[in-house]
């Protein structure tokens, strides 16, 4: 039995908001890491249509 503690680490705090620092429903798809309701309002700066 083998544990990745490194995932685990790097899991944390990476999981952060990079605009808004907050880590709530992060959007980790195409590497935004950025939260839902920032995402919404840099998606139009980005080309993204509206999301959700
Ligand atoms: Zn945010």
């Amino acid at each position: 039995m083998q544990v990745r503690n490194e995932e685990k680490y790097k899991g944390k705090g990476t999981r952060k908001c990079r605009t808004c620092g907050g880590a709530r429903a992060l959007i980790r798809s195409h590497n935004l890491y950025i939260c839902r309701k920032c995402f919404r309002e840099s998606a139009q700066g980005i080309g993204f249509k509206k999301y959700g």
